[in-house]
């Protein structure tokens, strides 16, 4: 395997890691008993926001740990920085910036372009 591929592994599995990491200290967080009992409805407004934020934060943790997952995956595979959109190899610079990508510049400017117009 690519040395360069294989440092992007590592970064994957550090970076999916951390994910996990947070995730359950933001759970452990979240269930500490004092946070259920509210003296005022000021504190309980601010508890409901805070848990709000926590659902959409490990909404936000479950999408990234699926893409970080899928591309160690595909480095497994031996498909990883391979465009999905054209099939064509991804420039390893883009990866290393951005490990969890499948669309080469060109795609993703192409489907950004797409979204805006369906908007
Ligand atoms: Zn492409």
């Amino acid at each position: 395997m690519d040395s360069r591929i294989l440092a992007i592994k590592k970064k994957l599995e550090a970076q999916r890691q951390e994910i996990l990491t947070e995730a359950e200290h933001a759970i452990t967080t979240d269930l500490k008993p004092e946070r259920e009992n509210f003296p005022d409805l000021s504190d309980q407004a601010t508890a409901e926001s805070d848990r709000g934020f926590l659902i959409r934060l490990r909404g936000r943790e479950q999408m990234l740990l699926k893409k970080v997952d899928e591309a160690i995956q595909r480095i497994e595979d031996g498909t990883f920085g391979i465009c999905e959109g054209c099939g064509e190899k991804i420039p390893i610079k883009r990866l290393e910036a951005r490990p969890v990508t499948t669309l080469c510049i060109e795609c993703k400017t192409k489907q950004e372009e797409d979204e805006k117009l369906r908007e």
